[in-house]
């Protein structure tokens, strides 16, 4: 069974899903959105991370690294061509400013760590929510944890990209799942790939096949779009999104409106912010939310 590296479990999240809920980050993804809010999920393999507001340049990460990689006089502090990824820095960094990012995890001691909080989800309507990156990238393991959260009957919830192979899905995932939520991004196959790093034609077939089955019967599956200032959030993307879920008979969705903090997050992992840095630096404007929610509503889609 593949072996996915946890990012982080988060409990007392209110925003992934109904009641209070623990949040198990997956790492890695099919998808490389340019604006990810965890781009620390992308990479599949554990990775090395600095924090330079958190440093407090007492320089015993430099005395302790074997391959010389640490440098003032380097941007990103870390010269990751040279880092052979054994932590030796983080685990004498005193400050937390060097981290080990991703760790692997057990079904079990997943299990152990988010049972505890069950008394908060039976009171509140919670659950347990995967998220990620994308769990879907370790469907047995993904399967499994679903499995033994329904067993102690935790209510479950998954959160995708939607780029999956439907049939195993179905075997695997999809017995244990009391609801998904399910990102649309671009309707556009050319923009999808160009600002995530693959075409759509299976996002949206997938989605197709999981609303059909929602309304047979199946599990509740919401949409989500996250709006992207001059990405998702044109009028032309939005109008296209709108179209595609009244084909599928879809009454409600989600919008997620964009912030800019992955910026920091991006830095933290030695990736330079690129051309978009500058348009992207601001919170999403509630005219432009406004507008989206308009034609959302306007086609009878609730947000
Ligand atoms: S992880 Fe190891 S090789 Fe990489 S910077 Fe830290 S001490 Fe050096
Ligand atoms: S050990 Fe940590 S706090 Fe000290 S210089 Fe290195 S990163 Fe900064």
């Amino acid at each position: 069974m593949k072996q996915p590296l946890i990012l982080e479990i988060k409990g007392n999240a209110l925003d992934d899903g109904p009641g209070i809920r623990s949040v198990v980050f997956f790492k890695g993804c099919p998808l490389s959105c340019m604006w990810c809010h965890n781009p620390e999920s992308k990479r599949i393999g554990a990775e090395i991370g600095f924090e330079a507001k958190t440093c407090v340049a007492c320089d015993t990460c430099m005395d302790v690294c074997p391959e010389g990689a640490l440098s003032r006089d380097n941007p990103f502090f870390i010269d990751r061509s040279l880092c052979t990824l054994c932590f030796k820095c983080a685990d004498a960094c005193p400050s937390g400013a060097l981290s080990r990012i991703g760790t692997p995890m057990r079904v079990d001691e997943i299990l152990a760590r988010v049972i505890r909080d069950k008394p908060f989800y039976d009171t509140s309507g919670g659950g347990v929510t995967l998220s990620g990156g994308e769990p879907t990238m370790f469907m047995d393991f993904t399967g499994e944890l679903l499995q033994r959260l329904k067993a102690n009957g935790i209510h479950t919830l998954i959160e995708t990209c939607g780029l999956f192979d439907i049939d195993r899905f179905y075997e695997i995932v999809y017995p244990w799942l009391d609801a998904i939520y399910y990102d649309i991004k671009l309707i556009n196959s050319d923009d999808h790939a160009r600002y995530c790093g693959v075409p759509n034609e299976t996002i949206l077939s997938n989605f197709k096949s999981l609303y059909a089955r929602y309304q047979d019967g199946g599990v509740p599956i919401m949409p989500r779009t996250p709006l992207i200032p001059g990405i998702t959030d044109t009028p032309e993307n939005i109008q296209a999104i709108v179209h595609f879920l009244s084909t599928c008979g879809v009454h409600e969705a989600r919008l997620l409106p964009y912030h800019p903090l992955w910026q920091e997050k991006n830095l933290k992992i030695g990736v330079a912010l690129g051309g978009h840095a500058a348009e992207m630096d601001q919170w999403l404007d509630n005219q432009v939310l406004d507008r989206c929610r308009t034609v959302f509503a306007t086609a009878g889609i609730s947000i």
